[in-house]
């Protein structure tokens, strides 16, 4: 069932945790909430799931106003980041007991098959009989999330539920997790901190910054056309560059020490202090680039291994230029080396000039 929060505001004594949300989550879409610790994630799926009530604005479940629906009658799952279960009990009581509610019971050979396939699913079935309170973080977490999932629900709502894994298991559970059945047919809003695991995930992502949705969106859209600066800076590793300058006559950008001149595919009026935005793998080192690569002139001041490529940062005047080159190309560089970086003209993104009180927006293209 869809989901959808329209002019959702939430207020804790003088915190604004939510200010105005606007969110529509699909019927069976997986959409991921990503945003920094505060950004107001847990309260909106709690708005979600009942456990809130919002000041002002209204909550809709597969199209209807759950303003007066009990928390257990809005059939949604959720899983928090603070996991609710019963240390005492085993993991398999603790996966079970949703299906001995008087609302979802199940026969006991058909929960204990459900069971089975979640646990097996989420790499937990060697424990089964263990008590939880022995688990560590992450068993523990994959017993919070199994405990939503085996659940018929309307819609999953999933807090940070990788947060506790190691690297290496995070990375696989991401794989996993889209392709549980239960949750590919099921209406889910996933909230995160991590853009690696949003942008994995999510068929669609809403950045959320102060209470506030920022931008939502496919990840193309949140890739190639990112709302300013600051969801720029969050996407994407090595970070976005952002060179700060103005335009000059003939749409050229020039840095504030001029070292950097960049003929722009966006028509932005002359004088505009502007941050151009350049992803670090869309830099050539060796200029292999078809067509019409724009080259800059500087110097290696870092190079960082990264498995089989190397970041490369290049000091071009007072910039510092970001780029992502295979190892065979950037393996024997040396600082102070002289380099000829070149980036295209239509892989530039740009913004307004960051002010103190909120991040550049992107000048569209026309
Ligand atoms: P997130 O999940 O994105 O980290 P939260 O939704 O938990 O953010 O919190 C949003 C804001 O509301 C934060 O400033 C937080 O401190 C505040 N907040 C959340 N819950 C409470 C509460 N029960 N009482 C007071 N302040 C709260
Ligand atoms: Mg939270």
């Amino acid at each position: 069932m869809s989901v959808a929060l329209r002019d959702v505001h939430k207020r804790y004594g003088r915190t604004k945790a939510l200010d105005g949300i606007e969110l529509r989550v699909e019927e069976g879409e997986f959409f991921c909430l990503l945003g920094p610790s505060g950004a107001g994630k847990t309260t909106t799926l709690k708005t979600v799931a009942g456990l809130e009530r919002p000041d002002r604005g209204s909550v809709e479940i597969g199209g209807r106003d759950v303003r007066d629906v009990e928390p257990y009658d809005r059939g949604v799952a959720m899983c928090f980041e603070s996991y609710a279960l019963y240390p005492h009990r085993s993991v398999y009581d603790n996966l079970a007991s949703p299906l001995r509610s008087p609302r979802h019971r199940l026969p006991a050979a058909e929960a204990r098959d459900r069971v089975g396939a979640i646990a097996e699913l989420l790499g937990i079935s060697a424990l089964l009989d263990r008590p939880v309170g022995q688990l560590s973080n992450g068993q523990r977490q994959r017993v919070a999330l199994g405990r939503v999932l085996v659940r018929p629900a309307r819609a999953f709502l999933l807090d940070e539920p990788l947060s506790h894994l190691d690297a290496k298991l995070r990375q696989q559970m991401r794989a996993e997790l889209k392709a549980i059945g239960a949750v590919r047919r099921t209406t889910t809003l996933y909230v995160t901190h991590d853009s690696v695991e949003a942008l994995a995930l999510g068929d669609r992502i809403g950045v959320i910054r102060q209470g506030r949705i920022v931008q939502t969106g496919t990840r193309e859209d949140i890739w190639y056309r990112p709302h300013d600066t600051e969801v720029a800076r969050a996407f994407g590793r090595p970070r976005i560059n952002l060179l700060p300058g103005t335009v000059t006559g003939g749409g050229v950008f020039r840095s504030a020490d001029g070292a950097v001149e960049l003929p722009l595919a966006v028509p932005v009026p002359r004088g505009t202090e502007v941050l151009v935005g350049v992803r670090p793998r869309d830099v050539s080192l060796t200029g292999d680039m078809t067509g019409d690569g724009h080259r800059l002139a500087g110097s290696v001041y870092v190079t960082e291994v990264l498995g089989r490529s190397v970041e490369v940062t290049v000091r071009i005047g007072a910039q510092q230029l970001s780029l992502v080159a295979a190892r065979s190309e950037a393996g024997g560089l040396r600082v102070d080396d002289p380099v000829r970086p070149a980036v295209r003209p239509e892989s530039l993104l740009v913004f307004e000039a960051d002010r103190p009180e909120r991040p550049g927006r992107r000048i569209e293209r026309r």
